[in-house]
């Protein structure tokens, strides 16, 4: 039995060899976890699962935290936080921050959309806990750290830096990206 840190979208097993089960799903024969969490690949009863860390923790500022962008608007992106660096444990589900326009890159933007996109996972900075949770991810390390096409679902590939693009579609889309999209190590 082997056990390691995961991520949403993370490659973790195999059809052939384990049966997906609690915190994954199956594409293609492949097994990907569904959340953040341990990895738990029972070579006994030949089992894949993604099991969550404990119950949700206090976030302070300038705590680094995973986040999945729920929806963008004008002047924010509202995303729910899953995971902080910290702790390495989740955040109860229900914890809703906000990024606000001003606080998603060091360049001037004038539309969220161009930044981020709705189920993109974003690392980010604590930077207000209340009245509610803000980010900020003008930092060169934060960012969107993994992201698929919203029309096949593919997952998108870093084109310089500013920039992912669809294998599948032929097409690129803006995203901040965080300096290790694509390469991330928990
Ligand atoms: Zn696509």
């Amino acid at each position: 039995m082997s056990e390691k840190q995961v991520l949403p979208g993370d490659e973790i097993a195999v059809e052939e060899e384990y049966v997906a089960a609690e915190g994954t799903y199956v594409r293609d024969g492949k097994i990907y976890a569904s959340q953040v969490g341990t990895l738990i690949l029972d070579d006994n009863e030949c089992v894949a699962k993604v099991v969550s860390y404990n119950p949700p923790n206090v976030l302070e500022i300038d705590d680094i935290i995973y986040l999945t962008i729920d929806d963008t608007r004008k002047t924010m992106a509202t995303a729910t936080a899953i995971a902080s660096d910290k702790t390495q444990r989740a955040i109860s589900s229900s914890t809703v921050a906000t990024i606000h326009v001003s606080k998603i890159s060091p360049d001037y933007t004038d539309n969220v959309a161009d930044e981020f996109r709705k189920g993109d996972l974003v690392r980010g900075r604590v930077i207000s806990v209340k009245p509610s949770l803000q980010i900020t991810t003008k930092d060169p390390h934060l960012g969107v750290i993994r992201a698929q096409c919203g029309i096949c679902k593919t997952e998108l590939v870093p084109k310089g830096k500013k920039n992912l693009f669809c294998p599948k579609c032929k097409r690129s889309q803006p995203r901040k990206l965080a300096d290790d999209y694509g390469d991330v190590k928990l």
